[in-house]
């Protein structure tokens, strides 16, 4: 793979427990959609929320994308050891004044359902630990068009308003950190699950105010449990066991709409990846997803 390969994805999990089969998804749509077109595919460990991280989930998660072939391309970045980065471009957007503090607590901002009333735009507050730090939305519209989902439009300001790139717990969002490490490391395209689709026009908008390109991107449906039915404890919110990777693997790929032909069921686990990444086709995924384990997609 060369270092100017057009596409470069990514699988970015957050280490708060175990690869579940609902990430297994996302890390395998992603993997997939970059050998489909010839790309790198990396994987960032994102684990800034440090009361949300469980001891021992991040070396987890990689054995488990180990076990199910998703190797990624060099190394594994993790947002830890880059604090320094976010930090100093937060700094620079109070500087350019886009970004400001704020000492709103949760009971002050509880009212607003959610939309940040613009209370500390005006008050130009000093720094000290305990404030967070809000980005300016003033006027933006971010409007995009997703692979899958289709046009997506977000007045930010009217229907979020300002939000926060550092909590006032000190710790960096999640919103800003993702972008600037998606810039950082080149990445072209982001396929992710889309419970993050109403995270994108706040990435948008930074990737506006740091002047950088931004990716294309595709939201793949959650899989959610038909009403009263459970998941099985393979395939449920448990870690997955990797001694079951290969048939783990077949039903992965038939929930995500693939139909892979029954022939590939026992395969190994590099046959069932190479039919996969060759076979590819994200526009089979419907918008939304309901899947019942009985009826999944093979052909
Ligand atoms: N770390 C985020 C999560 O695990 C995903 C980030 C992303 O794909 O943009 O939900």
């Amino acid at each position: 793979m060369s270092a100017t390969s057009p596409y470069i994805g990514r699988f970015a999990p957050t280490p708060s427990g175990h690869l579940h089969f609902g990430s297994l998804l996302a890390a395998l749509a992603s993997y997939l959609d970059a050998r489909h077109h010839q790309g790198i595919w990396l994987v960032r460990m994102e684990d800034l929320d440090l009361p949300r991280n469980k001891p021992g989930a991040a070396q987890q998660i990689l054995d488990t994308l180990h076990a199910f072939g998703l190797d990624q391309d060099g190394e594994v970045w993790v947002q830890s050891d880059r604090q320094a980065y976010y930090a100093d471009q937060i700094q620079a957007l109070i500087d350019q004044g886009q970004a400001y503090y704020c000492d709103c607590s949760r009971s002050d901002l509880a009212p607003f359902q959610g939309i940040y009333p613009g209370t500390c735009r005006e008050r130009h507050l000093p720094a000290a630990p305990h404030h967070a730090v809000r980005v300016l939305t003033k006027g933006s519209t971010c409007e995009f068009v997703d692979r899958l989902q289709g046009p997506f439009r977000q007045q930010l300001e009217a229907e979020v308003g300002d939000f926060v790139i550092r909590r006032r717990d000190g710790i960096v969002a999640y919103q800003l950190a993702v972008v600037m490490d998606d810039i950082a490391q080149g990445v072209t395209d982001v396929v992710r699950g889309a419970d993050l689709l109403d995270s994108t026009p706040r990435q948008l908008w930074l990737y506006k105010l740091l002047g950088a390109p931004a990716p294309r991107y595709l939201h793949i449906p959650l899989v959610v449990r038909q009403q009263g039915e459970k998941l099985s404890k393979r395939l449920g919110s448990a870690g997955l066991d990797i001694t079951l990777a290969e048939d783990t693997l077949f039903t992965a790929l038939a929930a995500l709409y693939q139909r892979p032909p029954a022939t590939l069921r026992g395969a190994s686990i590099r046959e069932q990846l190479a039919w996969a990444s060759r076979h590819w086709d994200p526009l089979r995924l419907p918008a939304t997803l309901e899947v019942p384990q009985e009826s999944l997609p093979i052909s």
